[in-house]
């Protein structure tokens, strides 16, 4: 390809670090027409803009494969938290919970109650059901691409309704229609969140015809697995590469990690994945590199109390027998689930109500001492006031082996961000210039051209993006400039809405959204359709 005279950006004076793995060389890097050109470090064309970025990185966009940012982008285009990190792309659907297809409106504002506590509930027109006119909402414009996944919930939610219900041939095939619907009209694939009614009722087999669905089409599975399964440590993966086996497809673990409460080493988690990819198998995985985990107060309630949908819910823990049920399961269940020792790792947020705003970033167990309630009455009593909307922040990933998953080679980095409530897990802030700045730099604990394939070209292969993840000529142009000396999160587990240093600049589709460390308020990203470029 001739290089062109004149170019909307120039990038020059850096050091490339083109998302391939290879080392790091001297280049120019031009945008023209949301297009990449890439020359020497002598070529200079005419450019509407220059940034000198001696002493700089020039990287591809990274790629986050989950984002909680599904709802909340449309209220907040910006998307402030993961532009700054240098996110061009990310996951949306993620867990089993994505918000399309829903042919029924009423179904589509309960799920969005039902996930109020993890994906927020904006005030925004939820004003489409099929997935053509999703993606179409994400075509006005945000700071970043989406590449939408498919829910498993939703098409449960379709073909069966909410219950705790298998599915038969019928609603099978429906299922199977709507996902080849979506993927022709460009989704990436399927997911699921086996802890998440509805979609956690289905079984193995009907997850593995899904998968099967999305891998004619080029997709995959992507899931965060059935935890409580067996020996709720090794058998919830093994289900999930038994669903790629059957299904024929591949799989996706996401946020694979080691719990300090695991009964196993770090090593026999990851043995799983080498051992399925020896035997042919097409498994990946993603780590966010944070110790706190974040997700919805609800998770702490049995599944059967979820079933029949928000309302259903609603209802049963407002009755007394059934709070006596649960009390009775959670004691079985352990001393950390009775006492409020146990509770006071669980963090919560995102309360609305005004006499609960007290709340806000206290403990579960801080409510139950204040209040004089117990596990029970206290989370049973918030859900209800909040209709639902109550997020938590729990302990999660084990510190001493996160590094096993970082710099493992078939892993990449999905943030699980999510963005409710005054302090959500540093993970939204931070994940990936903590890689960059603590795991690269500080401990060497992995290159730098091998931390950057694993945002960047790595994951854009899993999701089958053909154009973006590297930079290359003719490439779609998501950029990321920083500076390797200064990079780092500065979220932490007290200050989690804390930007990073040093990311300087963000170029998403040839448009500055950041630059010089700062929101230009640009929204060049769209939709992504999978196949597409
Ligand atoms: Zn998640």
């Amino acid at each position: 390809m001739s290089l062109p005279q004149a170019v909307d950006l120039l990038i020059s004076g850096g050091s490339l670090v083109d998302g391939s793995g290879q080392p790091a060389r001297p280049g120019t890097v031009a945008c023209l027409d949301g297009r990449l050109h890439l020359g020497d470090a002598a070529w200079q064309p005419a450019a509407a803009r220059v940034i000198d970025a001696g002493g700089q990185v020039v990287a591809p966009g990274f790629i986050d494969l989950h984002s909680h940012g599904g709802l909340v982008i449309l209220a907040d285009p910006r998307h402030e938290p993961k532009v700054r990190q240098g996110v061009t792309t990310e996951v949306i659907g993620v867990d089993g919970n994505g918000y399309v297809p829903f042919h029924d409106h009423d179904d589509l504002l309960a799920f969005v109650d039902l996930n109020a506590g993890l994906d927020g509930r904006p005030a925004i027109d939820y004003d489409w059901s099929s997935v053509a006119s999703y993606l179409g909402r994400y075509d006005r414009g945000q700071s970043v691409n989406v590449a939408v996944m498919i829910g498993n919930s939703a098409l449960r939610i379709g073909a069966i309704g909410w219950d705790d219900a298998a599915a038969d041939r019928a609603a099978l095939a429906n299922m199977r229609a709507a996902l080849r619907e979506a993927m022709e009209e460009g989704a990436f694939g399927i997911t699921s969140g086996l802890d998440y009614p509805p979609g956690s009722y289905a079984s193995t087999d009907e997850l593995a015809a899904l998968t099967a669905e999305v891998a004619g089409h080029g997709g995959f599975y992507h899931t965060h697995v059935r935890y409580e399964l067996g020996d709720r440590f090794l058998d919830p993966f093994r289900e999930a590469i038994e669903i790629g086996r059957r299904g024929g497809g591949p799989v996706h673990l996401t946020h694979f990690y080691h719990r300090q409460t695991h009964p196993g080493s770090p090593e026999r988690l990851l043995a799983l994945v080498d051992d399925a990819r020896a035997a042919g198998a097409d498994v990946t995985f993603d780590t966010y590199p944070s110790e706190w985990a974040a997700t919805k107060l609800v998770i702490q309630l049995p599944q059967w109390v979820q079933a029949g949908g928000p309302s259903a819910l609603k209802q049963r823990i407002a009755d007394r027998g059934t709070r006596q049920r649960l009390r009775e399961e959670l004691a079985v269940r352990g001393a950390a689930y009775t006492s409020a020792a146990g509770w006071a790792d669980v963090r919560l947020g995102a309360f609305t109500q005004p006499d609960l705003l007290r709340w806000e970033s206290r403990s579960l167990a801080d409510v139950m001492r204040e209040t004089g309630r117990d596990a029970v009455d206290a989370i049973c009593d918030l859900l209800l006031a909040e209709n639902l909307g109550v997020a938590q922040v729990t302990s999660g990933p084990w510190s001493e082996t996160l590094p096993h998953f970082i710099r493992h080679p078939i892993g990449m980095v999905g943030t699980d961000s999510t963005f409710l409530g005054a302090k959500p897990s540093p993970r939204t802030y931070g994940s990936f210039p903590r890689i960059l700045g603590q795991f690269v730099r500080d401990e060497r604990l992995l290159s730098l051209e091998e931390a950057v394939r694993k945002m960047t070209s790595a994951p854009a292969a899993r999701l089958g993006i053909e154009d973006r993840g590297l930079l290359r000529d003719g490439y779609a142009a998501d950029v990321v400039v920083f500076d390797p000396a200064r990079v780092r999160s500065n979220a932490t587990y007290d200050e989690p809405r804390r930007h990073p240093d040093g990311i300087e600049q963000v170029v998403v589709n040839g448009e500055l959204v950041v630059d010089g460390g700062s929101h230009t308020g640009a929204l060049p990203g769209r939709a992504l359709r999978h196949g597409r470029r």
